[in-house]
């Protein structure tokens, strides 16, 4: 029969043959029975066979079918529709033993009278890529997990201020879905007024090319001021081009902002009557000392004890020596002035410190606070018939003064003498400077 093909065809197989060998793809015809008729070198490389190994035997020999029988439901489906099937086929390879991931592109081979005698077939071995495909699928679903239950607010802008990507939690705050927020500008999403306080940062981003820590401040849709501790990093972001772009990350510290005031705020007050304490005071006393000398003006202090008030406790009991120490705190806050500040120094003792004030001015202070005790009942002792009076020192700032405890110091004296000359009053600290 060999000798019945001119050698010009049989040239041009042998060349053909050659050809599909080096076609990194396996090539291959059937049968209607499913036995190979014909396979390129790729297949014989796959099977670990020969030529002759394979012609004639079907897929039973080389693929595990119990295992994926999807190899032989294509070829079927090709022989019997006569129709090409394009499809992923997942087989089972006995000589090497492993599940290979396939993309065979089959058609029918018919014969001239237009009956199918088998099949043809070009499959390429996509195992790899599906690996990579899974791999970077793992990886995506990793990532949105992580990103989605992180507990910070994540996204990605632009230079021109689009959001590249945003996390859960942003499309929550925001409220929109993710997908309604990528590709938009924050200004289309946010008021103008927080788009720009947010952009103040990201512009330093892309300017700098450096990383940036800021704390942001946005009113929610109730009116509270919500911090964010906001580190926003520049990225190269790799979309149809290599386009600047900022990772933020923004973390919500409302709570621990409230809670930090919280504890600035009790560090400086005295926790029954509400005043600052005695360390609150003597920081701020310091520091409007230094300025007074610096500029030269005057600064005077007023310090004042309650009469008897062991008394008090033994006749009314603890409790309503509290309160009346609650009282008599709430007088004193009522006479001050707005730049004045007011102290409980510890026990029964309260000191006010009266900025840009002179000695004269003080004493008549003084004198108004002595007053109203001495007048008007005391409140916390419940009925109207007590009172509680003050004994009160009062004294100034002189040339010689070096720092605050001095002025103290005076003002404690000219308490003592107050208490000595018989309670209830106020005396004047009568010490010039030198
Ligand atoms: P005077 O100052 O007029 O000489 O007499 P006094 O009775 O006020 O004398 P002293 O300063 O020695 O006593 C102060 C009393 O204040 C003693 C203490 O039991 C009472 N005291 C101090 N701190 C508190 C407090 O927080 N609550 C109550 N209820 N009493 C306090
Ligand atoms: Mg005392
Ligand atoms: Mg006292």
């Amino acid at each position: 029969m060999n000798t019945r093909i001119p050698s010009k065809v049989k040239n041009h197989i042998k060349l053909l043959e050659a050809a599909l060998d080096n076609v990194n793809a396996y090539i291959f015809t059937k049968d209607l029975e499913g036995r190979y008729t014909y396979v390129n070198q790729a297949v014989l490389t796959l099977f670990d066979k020969t030529f002759d190994e394979v012609v004639g035997f079907d897929d039973s020999h080389f693929f595990d079918l119990k295992i994926s029988n999807q190899i032989k439901e294509n070829d079927k489906e090709v022989m019997h529709t006569k129709q090409a099937v394009v499809a992923e086929e997942t087989n089972f390879v006995k000589a090497t033993d492993e599940l290979r991931v396939f993309r065979s592109n089959k058609e029918p081979l018919l014969d001239y009278g237009g009956n199918v005698i088998g099949i043809c077939g070009i499959s390429t071995d996509i195992t790899h890529e599906k690996q990579l495909q899974k791999t970077i699928a793992d990886q995506r679903h990793m990532l949105d997990a992580v990103l989605n239950n992180i507990d910070a607010h994540v996204y990605m802008k632009s230079s021109d201020r689009r959001f590249l990507f945003v996390n859960q939690r942003v499309a929550e705050l925001f409220g929109l879905p993710a997908d309604q927020i990528i590709g938009k500008k924050d200004t289309d999403i946010l008021p103008q007024n927080v788009a720009d306080h947010f952009w103040v940062s990201d512009k330093k981003v892309f300017e700098t090319n450096e990383k940036q820590s800021v704390e942001e401040v946005v009113q929610d849709k109730d009116g509270s001021l919500l911090r964010y501790l906001s580190v926003k990093i520049p990225y190269m972001h790799n979309g149809d081009e290599l386009t600047p772009a900022l990772i933020g990350f923004s973390t919500d510290i409302t709570e621990l902002f409230q809670l930090k005031e919280e504890f600035k705020r009790q560090a400086r007050t005295d926790a029954l009557t509400g005043l600052y304490n005695r360390r609150y005071f003597f920081e701020q006393a310091e520091k409007e000392f230094n300025r007074a000398t610096r500029h030269d003006e005057d600064i005077a202090l007023i310090s004042i004890d309650i009469d008897h008030f062991k008394d008090v406790n033994d006749k009314f009991g603890h409790p309503t020596g509290d309160a009346v120490l609650q009282s008599i705190a709430a007088n004193l806050q009522q006479m001050i002035r707005v730049e004045d500040t007011l102290a409980r120094m510890g026990g029964e003792e309260f000191s006010i410190f009266l900025p840009k004030t002179s000695k004269v001015h003080a004493k008549a202070m003084a004198e108004r606070i002595c007053q109203y005790h001495s007048d008007f009942p005391c409140k916390g002792l419940g009925d109207d018939t007590h009172k509680v009076t003050l004994s009160l020192g009062v004294t100034s700032l002189l040339e010689q003064d070096n720092n605050f405890d001095n002025i103290f110091s005076r003002a404690d004296r000219a308490l003592y003498r107050a208490k000595q000359s018989g309670r209830n009053q106020v005396f004047l600290d009568q010490s010039t400077t030198e």
